[in-house]
């Protein structure tokens, strides 16, 4: 068994040479690890500790109880987190649980897995699942339950200005989630891992309170205190398939190769497997996941200290932790490589892949930087297992939107260790509450569509998504592969015409349009990332002056569009029952409404257009384009009489946005569009050009005068091509998402899913004036509630101060806020608002009692009351900003005087 170093030095620290001799066997390190480190065994299986050591997890003879009949909840897989939601159900009560597994308890990508534990991720919502992990973890080992969970800490190292910048972003939010999190310079991250390089770091930060532990330990221990309760657990059993009733609508059981189970809830928690058990149901479940090669090396002990802190180099893309008084060291190299695109192998338990040394070549190369000691390390093993990656790289949780009562908890990216405590936590309380306390959106399966369940589509994604799971999180960075495959027929045009694209729900959104043609850089796919003024602050600018004074079409065609109808006037009724707003409008009206869960919280925010008596046209964000579908359709009545049909593929969506929108749309449309003819917040069908069929709403979605413009897509090109060719005289020019973004951030315009979310109310944001208390609808028990009791935070506007726009870190949503000093809140969105110019951020604030989240009442005078001071905090920097509860008044925002005659206009706060 040959050093690294011995192997680096016969190749002049070349470390290729190594790793073809590794390959070429000369160092016969496979065989000798298959013999201890893979392990395939009859009856008992077994895992591969943190100490290193092989314990004995849980056998088939312990395990092996008949299979019941029926039972309440059936679980499918036993790997971390089928384990987690097992024990976490028992926790809350439900004993009548099921847990099959095919194999062995953690024979799966479990059993592998470093088991690093790591708090921060740059989400609140994540980092609040991942802080109760790792405190379950601790809580089970100190109480002498296994979970291999040691407090070593961690230490982030950043060597460029922009990593630090992100890292200084995190380390705000940590604080004001109870995560500790000090900056330390170089000679204090040497003090705590003297192994580490540390010439090269531009900053650094340690978390005291992550650490380690021992994956297949959390397993056993789950499964064993589940068992204790009465949950039974059954290896060597397959889910073949899961049953629904005669509508195919409800989980009924699931059929196994040791016989049928009735149930009433199934989770899927088959990790990798997890796709494919998805088409094994009538109707099928899509669980977007691929597997892909994951690795990390092991070397043998010496004598590293067993409190090394975790190391995380991400600028490098690579990890390590102590292991058994050696190093596990792995990473996540820019270009992965996707597996098993055809099947899983059968009897594929505690199972590797072949290693393959030159594709591990680009991280060995930064862990030998970084620890330069590890060279003279011997090699363990070179462990290459697959790990299931989602189209996003996170994890897919939630009941699915296909059948009631089916949960998912899949696709764990890399995470699910630290995830697996949180998460079966979120789902236990789903399943037994009717839902989770945390709102899960950014993990919600509903966030997905059917294309990001295509498989080939999931191939190239997935090796993309491993590669950016340490890449600096900059605003508006988005992936390069599988993209151009929801477009508008105007694509191609607005290509042409300099057209930057984001994707969202795989549908190419204009961000902004280049001025001139970009010499360096080509990529029209992604803008250029920046914490910082970006290059297209001045090309957005002009797109957001064109709004103010001209002009700006902007194609929206990503817009969700429902279709509810039916043949009498049931579908008013129901949409009475879903909708906080009176609909019960005029023909031809288009009403803004809240949907609203039982809690009164937002589960859409959106327009309906009644186009007919009997009619509507629902139109919402395009993030909401499954969850809103599901959640209507969840809700209808039972007798058919009301149907939905999604008809976003049908139009291509306009915005004409501006003062001269309408004398410049007069040209082209027949029917007069005088505010007292077409006002606002009405819908018309109309011809333009020569095109017909047009569905014309006077809205727009930032709070200024304009159109949109519903576009039977034959007719888009054409009408286009009309709009812009007579645009000229009115300074009509292309605009985008981020000039779209600033005009709606400065008129104080909340959107559902960045500024709404299913705990936030009407009255929380300044909205009741839309709810009509005078019917029954979804929610409003709990909103007359709340008006009795008041409310626990309030939306706000905040006006950035004394910030140089040229130098300083921009706020771009996710800031903390504070309030005389003390943490208050967080903002949800951000821009520069070119009218008032300053930076502008919407978000919430709250008066919070102390650390545990319990909250005062607050009334407006708290949020306005003139001696507060409030500031946000950006990359570790405290800006002054003015708060407010509605929208500044500025000579470019419309008002009743500058838009059309007296009439009144716009349904602003
Ligand atoms: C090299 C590597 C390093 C990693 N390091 C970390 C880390 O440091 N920190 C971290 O948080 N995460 C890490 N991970 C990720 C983590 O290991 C996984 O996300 C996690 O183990 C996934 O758990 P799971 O329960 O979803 O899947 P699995 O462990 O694969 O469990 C799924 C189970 O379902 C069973 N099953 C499937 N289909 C059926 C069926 N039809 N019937 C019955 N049973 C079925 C399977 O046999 C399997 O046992 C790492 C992963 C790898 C590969």
């Amino acid at each position: 068994m040959l050093p690294l170093r011995s192997k680096i030095r016969l190749g002049s620290g070349n470390v290729k040479k190594t790793c073809q001799k590794l390959k070429s066997g000369s160092l016969s390190l496979r065989q000798e690890h298959k013999h201890r480190f893979l392990f395939t065994r009859t009856g008992v299986s077994s895992a591969w500790n943190h100490d290193g050591r092989v314990r004995q997890a849980s056998t088939s003879a312990e395990s092996s109880v008949g299979l019941p009949d029926q039972a309440r909840v059936v679980i499918c897989g036993g790997g971390v987190i089928g384990t987690s939601v097992a024990y976490h159900l028992a926790e809350l009560g439900w004993s009548d649980v099921v847990l099959l597994e095919q194999g062995s308890l953690s024979c799966g990508t479990t059993w592998h897995s470093a088991g690093l534990i790591g708090q921060m991720k740059g989400n609140t919502a994540l980092n609040k699942l991942y802080m109760y992990s790792r405190d379950l973890y601790k809580r089970l080992e100190d109480q002498g339950e296994a979970t291999g969970f040691k407090p070593c800490g961690s230490i982030s190292i950043a060597r460029t200005h922009d990593r630090m910048v992100a890292m200084k972003r995190n380390a705000a939010v940590a604080k004001t989630i109870g995560l500790e999190c000090h900056e330390i310079t170089p000679k204090e991250a040497l003090d705590l891992a003297p192994l580490l390089r540390t010439d090269d770091i531009e900053y650094a930060q340690f978390f005291p309170t992550d650490g380690a532990a021992s994956p297949s330990d959390i397993v056993n221990t789950f499964a064993r205190l589940a068992k204790q309760k009465g949950v039974k657990v059954i290896e060597k059993c397959q889910v073949n398939q899961v049953l629904t009733d005669e509508k195919h609508k409800e989980v009924r059981g699931v059929d196994t190769n040791l016989g049928t189970i009735r149930c009433e809830y199934f989770v899927n928690c088959a990790g990798q497997w997890g796709r494919e058990l998805g088409k094994r149901s009538e109707p099928r479940v899509r669980v977007p996941l691929h597997s892909c090669e994951h690795y990390h090396l092991v070397t043998k002990p010496f004598g590293v200290d067993p409190m090394m802190p975790v190391i995380r180099d991400p600028d490098g893309a690579v990890y390590f932790r102590e292991w058994s008084g050696g190093i596990l060291a792995g990473g996540f190299e820019p270009t992965a490589k996707a597996v098993f695109h055809e099947h899983i192998p059968e009897k594929f338990e505690f199972q590797l892949l072949q290693e393959d040394w030159d594709h591990f070549q680009i991280l060995l190369d930064q862990i030998l930087h970084r620890i330069p000691a590890m060279e003279s390390a011997e090699v363990r093993q070179l462990t290459n297992g697959p790990e299931s990656f989602s189209p996003d790289g996170r994890a897919i949780v939630g009941e699915c939107p296909e059948i009631r009562k089916y949960f998912v908890a899949a696709g764990m990216s890399s995470l699910g260790i630290v995830s697996a405590g949180g998460i079966g936590h979120a789902v236990a309380e789903w399943i037994v509450n009717g839902e989770p306390t945390w709102d899960l959106w950014a993990v919600d399966v509903k966030r997905f569509v059917d294309l990001h369940n295509n498989k080939k589509f999931l191939r190239d994604r997935v090796k993309e998504v491993l590669g950016t799971t340490y890449s600096i999180p900059y605003p508006e960075c988005d992936y390069r592969s599988s993209r151009k495959l929801r477009t508008s027929p105007l694509y191609p045009i607005l290509l042409e015409q300099g057209a930057v694209y984001g994707s969202t729900m795989g549908f190419e959104r204009p961000l902004y349009f280049e001025e001139q043609t970009r010499e360096e850089y080509t990529d029209n796919t992604i803008p250029r990332l920046t914490f910082y003024r970006p290059s297209w602050f001045d090309a957005v600018a002009s797109e957001y002056w064109a709004c103010k004074e001209g002009v700006g079409l902007f194609d929206m065609s990503y817009v969700t569009k429902i279709e509810l109808k039916s043949a009498g006037t049931e579908v008013v009724d129901f949409l009475q029952k879903m909708c906080s707003n009176d609909i019960d409008k005029p023909v031809g009206t288009v009403i803004h409404t809240g949907v609203h869960n039982h809690k009164g919280g937002y589960e859409n925010d959106c327009s309906l257009a009644r186009v007919a008596e009997n009619c509507y046209m629902m139109i919402s964000l395009s993030t909401t384009q499954t969850r809103a579908y599901n959640w209507l359709s969840q809700h209808l009545p039972a007798n058919g009489s009301v149907i939905l049909s999604d008809v976003s593929s049908m139009y291509t969506t306009l915005n004409v946005i501006g003062p001269k929108a309408k004398d410049f749309l007069h040209e082209l449309a027949e029917i007069p569009l005088h505010i007292t003819k077409f006002p606002s917040m009405t819908v018309k069908t109309m011809y333009l050009g020569h095109a017909s069929g047009i569905k014309a709403m006077r809205l727009t979605h930032t709070g200024d005068d304009g159109w949109m413009l519903y576009i039977p897509s034959e007719y888009a090109l054409h009408v286009y091509d009309t709009l812009i060719s007579s645009g000229h005289d009115y300074g009509l020019k292309n605009v985008g998402l981020m000039a779209h973004r600033s005009l709606r951030i400065e008129k104080y315009l909340a959107y559902w899913g960045i500024d709404l979310d299913s705990n936030s109310t009407p009255l929380e944001c300044g909205r009741d004036f839309r709810v009509k208390k005078n019917k029954p609808f979804i929610g409003q028990e709990a909103l007359l509630k709340q008006k009795e009791e008041g409310i626990k935070k309030r939306f706000v506007q905040l006006l950035v101060e004394d910030h140089d726009n040229h130098s300083d870190p921009w706020p771009w949503g996710g800031e903390p806020i504070y309030r005389n000093g003390k943490f208050a809140g967080m903002t949800t969105s951000a821009a520069y608002g070119f009218s008032l110019e300053s930076h502008i951020c919407l978000g919430y604030v709250q008066d919070f009692t102390d650390n545990t989240g319990n909250r005062n009442i607050i009334n407006e005078n708290w949020v306005m009351d003139p001696n507060a001071k409030y500031e946000i905090d950006i990359a570790g920097r405290r800006f002054p900003v003015k708060v407010g509860i509605s929208a500044p008044k500025s000579p470019y925002m419309p008002t009743q005087h500058n838009l059309d005659d007296h009439y009144p206009m716009y349904e602003t706060q």
